[in-house]
């Protein structure tokens, strides 16, 4: 039998099956569509229309019924110009994904269309030139033509691996054998394939390179650059760790251009990936969610690994100076309660917080102990936040008497927040306020506090004592807050405390959208008997024109304005005019931070209404205030 050939629909089937499922994933899975993923995408579609035309052909030639001579032999041209076109493609998606410039693109380009333009022309002559095909007997076909397809795939095939050696140096090495091998395996399926006279797997074949580069390029965590793998395998390689106990080193690098993103140009990330092997044995690059990389490797079989941080310092300096990046490198150890709860990429942007740019950081045991500190703090504030109980004993209030000047009596206080946490005693708000606004977990606390100092001032009032009111601190974010107004009223009142004992204490607001809502809150809650008072006064760039704007009763100086002022008399003159300015338009003026004789006399002078300072008092457990307050 001369050019007779098995064939079995089975083979092409299970293609456009598979081919289905995958444009079937990548529909719903991939968000950002790339360039070369679009190409990619085109790749599978074609393989399914090829293996549906190849099923139609060979039930066509089978089948009593046929159409037109022409019509099946343009199924059966269309079905081997279409596999011409994607091998075709198959280049230019390596191209694109090595990144091969511009002009040399455009070559590629060039070279698709033409091979693409030859195949048709050469498979139409032979099928077109070639007797009707006829089906022998079960599953042997007399195929017309001597198929030039299979010379042209076997000098294409070989031409993409070329251009894979070529590029070999531009990918990461998992990439690049993936793909290779899959080259191979199709050359050997359709070897294979001739040498068995079959027709059942070419389609097949052409599919393997797909399947292959889906895996290796559009499904796994490798970024196709750095080969960097993703946040999600940095997690489990933690994980792993910890369970094994195995020791590691871990070096994160946040990289930084004039704007500020965090982003290797497609050069620098090839340097970059080439400088870690060679280095290092069993090293695993990483990229996390924030942009930071993080380089990592077993102490084990890196006994030597001060050296090699050392070098690799060395190796990353030269880089830098290369590209002009800022960055920060921050190095340690595993560290047993960090990879418990997979923390690293906080805590290290914690560290990174404290160290300048452009610096190598090697962390400490206090940066542990900090950040282990912190964590703990948030820990508890989230169960204080989850329980809501208005007499949280780990929420403290403290509060400092302020003096009246013109009465000379103690007749206000400010309200001040600490914690009392069991593992730690007593926590200060510079370490846990800042904490406490980031996540969110700021209105919880206020909200005790308002009511714990409600219940102090009903306490000093009944036991006869005066006190004019008490004021508590709030921050912007919580004023803006739909259900502040009705929060703070009902606290008060549920306290059976009358709505002018209480105070509130709010700072500039930096961001001009919050004008409107804080001024319409102040509003409602002045409406009620609740005093404002500016706090921190001269801390900030102050703008006059809001402050007048919102309905303040009195203006806090901060302690920086007391200190200013005794330096020079330029320097008191200022806050003098200020003080005088704010006197006239009938706003009270405090002075914070009044330490000592000098302090006060020069407060007295200027304008001061109110002073507080560690003169009269430090903060002081409220439960204590009544020691400074007039019996009535
Ligand atoms: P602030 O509102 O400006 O509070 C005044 C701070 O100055 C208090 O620190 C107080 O202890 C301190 N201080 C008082 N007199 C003197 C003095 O003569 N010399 C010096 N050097 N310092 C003095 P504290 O209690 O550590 O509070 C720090 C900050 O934490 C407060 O600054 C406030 O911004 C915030 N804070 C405190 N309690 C609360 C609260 O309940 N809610 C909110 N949102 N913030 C609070
Ligand atoms: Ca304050
Ligand atoms: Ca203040």
């Amino acid at each position: 039998m001369n050019n007779a050939f098995r064939y079995t629909p089975a083979v092409d089937i299970m293609v456009m099956v598979v081919g289905l499922l995958l444009v079937f994933l990548m529909a719903i899975t991939y968000n950002s569509k790339s360039k070369s993923f679009r190409i990619f995408h085109s790749c599978t579609g074609l393989i399914i229309l090829a293996s549906i035309l190849n099923i139609v052909y060979f039930a066509w030639i089978g089948s009593s019924i046929k159409p037109p001579t022409a019509v099946i032999h343009i199924t059966h041209i269309a079905y081997y110009s279409i596999l011409t076109i994607t091998m075709a493609l198959y280049n230019y998606y390596l191209a694109e994904l090595v990144s091969i410039p511009g002009a040399t693109m455009k070559r590629q380009a060039w070279a698709i269309w033409g091979s693409w333009d030859i195949g048709v022309i050469l498979i139409s002559y032979s099928v077109v030139r070639g007797p009707m095909p006829v089906l022998l007997s079960d599953g042997w076909y007399q195929l017309s033509e001597h198929n030039p397809f299979y010379i042209l795939y076997a000098i294409g095939i070989l031409g993409t691996m070329g251009l894979l050696l070529y590029c070999k140096d531009k990918m990461i090495k998992q990439v690049f054998w993936g793909i290779f091998a899959s080259y191979i395996l199709s050359f050997a399926l359709m070897s294979i394939q001739e040498y068995h006279l079959q027709r059942s797997f070419t389609t097949a074949s052409l599919m393997l390179p797909i399947l292959v580069m889906m895996y290796l390029l559009h499904s796994t965590p490798y970024d196709r650059l750095t080969g960097a793998v993703n946040e999600e395998n940095f997690e489990h390689m933690v994980r792993e760790n910890y369970k094994n106990k195995n020791g590691i080193i871990l070096m994160f690098l946040n990289l930084r251009d004039r704007r500020g993103v965090v982003q290797l140009t497609d050069e620098m990330s090839t340097d970059f990936y080439r400088m870690f092997p060679g280095m290092v044995k069993n090293d695993v690059l990483f990229r996390l969610n924030s942009g930071r990389y993080v380089e990592v490797f077993p102490k084990k079989q890196n006994p030597n690994y001060e050296e090699i941080i050392d070098n690799l310092i060395k190796a990353f300096d030269i880089l830098v100076e290369k590209f002009h990046r800022d960055f920060k490198i921050v190095i340690t150890e595993d560290v047993d309660f960090i990879s418990a709860t997979n923390s690293y990429a906080e805590f290290v942007s914690e560290v990174e917080e404290r160290i300048p740019f452009n610096a190598y950081y090697k962390v400490t045991k206090k940066d542990i102990e900090l950040f282990q500190k912190r964590q703990y703090i948030l820990a508890e504030l989230r169960d204080i936040e989850q329980n809501m109980d208005l007499d949280d004993e780990r929420v403290e209030v403290f509060c400092q008497p302020v003096l009246n000047v013109r009465t000379g009596a103690y007749d206000t206080a400010e309200a001040l927040m600490r914690l009392s946490l069991p593992l730690t005693g007593m926590v200060f708000p510079d370490q846990f306020i800042p904490l406490a606004e980031q996540e969110g977990l700021l209105p919880p606390l206020s909200r005790i506090i308002l009511n714990k100092t409600c219940k102090a001032v009903k306490k000093i009032l009944e036991d006869g004592y005066e006190i004019t009111r008490v004021s508590v601190n709030y921050s912007i974010p919580e004023v803006r807050d739909e259900g502040f107004c009705r929060d703070v009223l009902s606290i008060i009142e549920e306290n059976g405390l009358a709505y002018d004992k209480i105070a509130i204490e709010l700072t500039e607001s930096q961001n001009e959208l919050d004008f409107e809502v804080v001024k319409e809150r102040i509003d409602e809650l002045k409406d009620m008997g609740i005093k404002f008072y500016l706090d921190d006064f001269g801390t900030g760039y102050s703008n006059m024109e809001r402050i007048m704007e919102l309905p303040f009763d009195i203006i806090k100086f901060d302690r920086s304005m007391v200190m200013e002022s005794r330096r020079n008399d330029i320097s008191r003159e200022m806050v003098n005019s200020f003080a005088e300015m704010f006197d006239k338009l009938k706003y009270r003026v405090l002075y914070e931070g009044v330490e000592d004789e000098v302090d006060e006399e020069m407060c007295k002078d200027m304008k001061a209404k109110y002073l507080q300072g560690y003169k009269y008092s430090k903060p002081l457990p409220i439960s204590e205030l009544h020691k400074f307050l007039k019996k009535s």
